[in-house]
């Protein structure tokens, strides 16, 4: 049973239900070039109307800061989202006032209302408690639904959860499970696959994860940042030279704590970071003053890949090289292929999550095979650092 309450806990049927939604969808020229956010979406909202709520939509889209923009409205999705739904969804001009009132005092059981941008009021990212007020004062009962929006205590994540009755959708409660799965139960041993450019950003990440993981897999632009600060030449790769230290710290730290941390023994090495340019393989100790890094080498990925095929569970966060620049995708793609195998298989639980990461996945083709791949790009990293979400936290179950 989830230790946070869910749709499986409250009673909806006739009531007005306010389901905070994260529809803050990559758009061009007033079209949604990519719709997996409202997909991802349909089933909390089809559960209520199945079970015959009135059901109000709470979304953000883009930073408007607390004025009004017409190129941040919300009002072009909601065409996608009733086609989503296979329902018409109404849309009110205002998420609070009198035409917010009007709009939902209108709707009928099994009907969906979108409310214009929360953020076009500086209340919400404020955690104004007069504008939660308004928000909560529409609802009878509060869903989130945006996991993707759970490090933020804004009025419509926490301030309305602490409102009105408050649970999670579907999508939060699959992402909330997934990662509780991955890093407060897993099953062991458990390995974190952790890469991109730098480890000034992933640094609290990095502590949280080597007190949890068996095994702390390092590539991309960061491993540099790590083979520098033990004594190993990179040439001129992309590194953080101050960061030295921390590694060397986070790499004493590993060891006194039982978690295997492994680098990269070779790289694809380039002198240009262009598409096309000569490249080859090399065991780290060899890269030379004018070449850099740009991709872990297949001695890498067959030692990674060994060691995963050991463990049970796997969370995997940031491209192993510069994947978006072929060949420099190839360590990323075979160990994603590998992971995608294993789960498949099921030998292996795994979890992937950031922008970068996604991006790098679906190239591989593997997005699908993995266990779960969350699309929440901070609230994800923040939960990997080992922090309480306050959208989480605030739908716990005392
Ligand atoms: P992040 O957002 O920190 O996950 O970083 C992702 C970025 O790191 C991607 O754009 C990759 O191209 C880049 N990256 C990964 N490995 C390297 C590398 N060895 N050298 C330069 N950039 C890299």
């Amino acid at each position: 049973m989830a230790s946070f309450r869910t749709l499986d806990d409250i009673e909806v049927s006739g009531k007005t239900v306010l389901v905070r939604l994260d529809l803050n969808v990559p758009m061009k020229d007033g079209e949604v070039t990519d719709a997996s956010r409202i997909e991802r979406s349909v089933p909390t909202v089809k559960e209520l109307l199945a079970k015959n709520a009135k059901v109000v939509v709470l979304a953000h889209f883009g930073r408007p800061k607390g004025k009004r923009e017409a190129s941040m409205s919300l009002r072009p999705l909601a065409r996608p989202l009733g086609v989503a739904l296979g329902v018409e969804v109404a849309f009110a001009e205002d998420c609070v006032g009198d035409v917010a009132r009007r709009a939902v005092d209108a709707l009928r059981p099994g009907q969906v209302l979108l409310l214009e941008n929360l953020r076009f009021h500086a209340g919400e990212e404020k955690n104004d408690p007069a504008f939660a007020d308004q928000l909560a004062a529409l609802g009878d009962i509060y869903v989130d639904d945006a996991f993707s929006a759970a490090h933020r205590a804004h009025a419509s994540i926490t301030g309305v959860a602490e409102r009105l009755p408050a649970v999670a959708g579907r999508l939060m409660q699959a992402e909330v499970e997934a990662l509780t799965r991955v890093l407060e139960h897993p099953d062991r041993p458990v390995a974190a696959v952790i890469g991109g450019a730098k480890i000034s950003t992933k640094l609290e990440l990095l502590g949280n994860l080597i007190e949890r993981v068996d095994l702390l897999i390092l590539g991309g632009g960061m491993a540099n940042t790590f083979l520098l600060a033990q004594g190993t030449p990179i040439g001129k790769s992309l590194c953080e030279k101050e960061m030295a230290d921390t590694a060397r710290e986070i790499m004493a730290k590993a060891e006194a704590g039982n978690c295997k941390l492994l680098l990269p023994i070779d790289a694809r090495i380039a002198s240009e970071f262009e598409e096309g340019a000569p490249s080859k393989v090399v065991v780290v100790e060899l890269v030379p003053d004018d070449a850099m890094i740009l991709d872990v080498g297949p001695g890498s990925v067959e030692t990674f890949n060994g060691r995963i095929a050991n463990c049970r569970t796997l969370v995997w966060n940031g491209p192993l090289g510069a994947f978006e620049v072929p060949p420099f995708d190839s360590g990323t793609r075979e160990v994603a292929k590998h992971v995608a195998e294993l789960t498949r298989t099921g030998k292996l639980m795994s979890v992937a999550g950031g922008g970068d990461t996604l991006a790098a996945l679906a190239q591989a083709g593997v997005l699908d095979d993995l266990s779960y791949v969350s699309t929440a790009g901070g609230a994800f990293l923040e939960w990997l650092e080992g922090k309480e979400l306050p959208g989480v936290a605030v739908l716990r179950k005392d």
